[in-house]
């Protein structure tokens, strides 16, 4: 059955407002290819109104209402908007930091000197871009959402033209809870006009972004002309390291997770299987059993544990991956086709590549796509090197029974995140951000809040 998909405009300072250009998007049902709605689209004259309306949210009454609130007064908003919103936790979570940031205002420094006296305030960076992808859509929002309010920041997020409807949504719950007007603005969009000329934007001060590398260089492009403040969540191409003496039904169960779990399209996918060559043959084996058990349809069926890719540009970017893996001489094991039960919509099998080189394209840059590749390893030393060859560090993974072998290897891998023994679990109390071209600063945990706060120090002679 399908779900009703409410008509939206832009939410801007506390209420719905049309785009002033009048341009909407179409939504297109990857399961079916058929129009089933459209979000509005901002333009830079939307994005000025919204800017504006974020900087009086913070100036208003001297800023006593949002900017200078105590942490317990924003807290409570935040709880507010846990106990509507199914990404409850994170808001929960932030609420509490927020309270807590209070004890931490005015904290004494110890000084050398008698004659001085210092201590620190923590205060909100401003008015906070936040430009977020299509996967995950309204959690990856909601990441930025949460510590940014809870530091007293007023924001704008724009959402990603392929799933903006999640994120829209939010704007009604804070119109229930009340949420003083222009704290949060929402503003989907098409990347190059909404998100271009926030980030280019001379009022607002920091952008926050989780998207691909290759836009990514085009907001720091923008940022530096103003000394903007950025924080970078970016692409992966994770390993996932499999030695001689795991459990092999629990090691393949964490492989097609890894790698599978939402199509592949999780930054943080542990996309390259580097196994010990003793149990390969095995192991593969046993993956290729599994995968052939992986129920593909449309995502409202009972059972289903795979659907279409998000759009038809992501499914032929998907199938030219594999096709130019098959090109340079790479065996596909299992998969790479469109399952033939199904005519339409972006399904792709999911795909296991073998006789895989480090020169290929297949294993050097991120598919976004459920497609494994593989290769084997015989020493520790070679099974890191071949997990480090990457432009890229966000999540990696190591599969052993050995404990002091998973400390050794965790500490090796150039990766923001490590799995021990699993793939992929993230919690909003622990850090979460990549190394390399995978991006740099931290969301999550007390790190993410701290991303959206500036520190000031007061001297006194006394
Ligand atoms: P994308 O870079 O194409 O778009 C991301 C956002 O940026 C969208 O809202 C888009 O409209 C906007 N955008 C596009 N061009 C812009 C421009 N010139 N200026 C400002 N904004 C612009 O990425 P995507 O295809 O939506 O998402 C997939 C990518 O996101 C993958 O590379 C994935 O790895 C990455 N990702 C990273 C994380 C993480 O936490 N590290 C999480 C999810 C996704």
């Amino acid at each position: 059955m399908a779900i009703p998909i409410p008509s939206r405009q832009l939410f801007i300072n506390g209420d719905w407002a049309e785009p002033l250009l009048k341009k909407r998007i179409p939504i297109i049902n990857p399961t079916t290819e058929e129009i089933i709605g459209d979000i509005p689209a901002a333009t830079a004259e939307d994005v000025d109104v919204a800017v504006q309306a974020a900087r009086s949210a913070l100036t208003r009454n001297k800023g006593k209402d949002w900017a200078f609130a105590s942490g317990a007064v924003r807290a409570k908003y935040l709880r507010a908007i846990a106990a509507k919103d199914d990404v409850i936790g994170c808001f929960e979570y932030y609420a509490d930091l927020a309270e807590g940031l209070d004890a931490k205002q005015k904290a004494p420094i110890s000084l050398p000197m008698k004659t001085f006296k210092s201590y620190v305030i923590r205060e909100p960076i401003g008015v906070v871009a936040l430009i977020v992808p299509w996967n995950y859509p309204l959690l990856m929002a909601t990441w930025k959402v949460a510590p940014a309010l809870a530091a007293g920041c007023a924001a704008i997020l724009k959402p990603s033209e392929l799933a903006s409807v999640t994120c829209l949504e939010l704007g009604e719950v804070c119109r229930e809870v009340d949420l003083p007007a222009g704290v949060l603005n929402i503003l989907p969009g098409l990347g190059p006009e909404a998100g271009a000329s926030l980030a280019s934007h001379p009022h607002v001060d920091k952008i926050s972004f989780t998207g691909s590398t290759v836009t990514a260089v085009k907001i720091m492009t923008a940022a530096a002309q103003r000394v903007k403040p950025v924080t970078l969540e970016l692409g992966g191409k994770g390993p996932i390291v499999v030695f001689e003496d795991v459990d092999i039904d629990k090691a393949v169960e964490w492989t097609i997770f890894g790698c599978f779990y939402t199509n592949g399209q999780i930054c943080s996918a542990t996309s390259r299987l580097i196994v010990h060559e003793s149990i390969a043959a095995e192991f593969l084996d046993r993956l290729v059993k599994w995968s052939e058990n992986i129920k593909i349809s449309d995502p409202l069926e009972e059972g289903c544990k795979l659907g279409p890719i998000v759009s038809s540009g992501q499914y032929e970017k998907v199938m030219n991956f594999i096709s130019n893996a098959k090109g340079e001489g790479a065996t596909i094991l299992y998969g790479g086709n469109r399952p033939k039960h199904l005519k339409k919509g972006f399904f792709v099998e999911p795909t296991i590549i073998t006789d895989v080189t480090t020169s290929m394209q297949i294993w050097r840059e991120e598919v976004f796509g459920p497609v494994l590749c593989v290769k084997t390893f015989t020493t520790e030393e070679e099974a890191i090197e071949l997990a480090n060859d990457t432009h890229y560090g966000l999540g990696g993974a190591v599969v052993s029974k050995d404990r002091e072998r998973c400390d050794r290897v965790s500490k090796l891998l150039q990766n923001g995140a490590v799995w021990v023994n699993c793939s992929q679990p993230c919690f909003c109390q622990a850090p979460f951000g990549g190394t390399k071209w995978s991006g740099f600063g931290r969301e999550l945990g007390e790190w993410g809040l701290e991303s959206y706060l500036s520190v000031k120090q007061v001297t006194e002679y006394v």
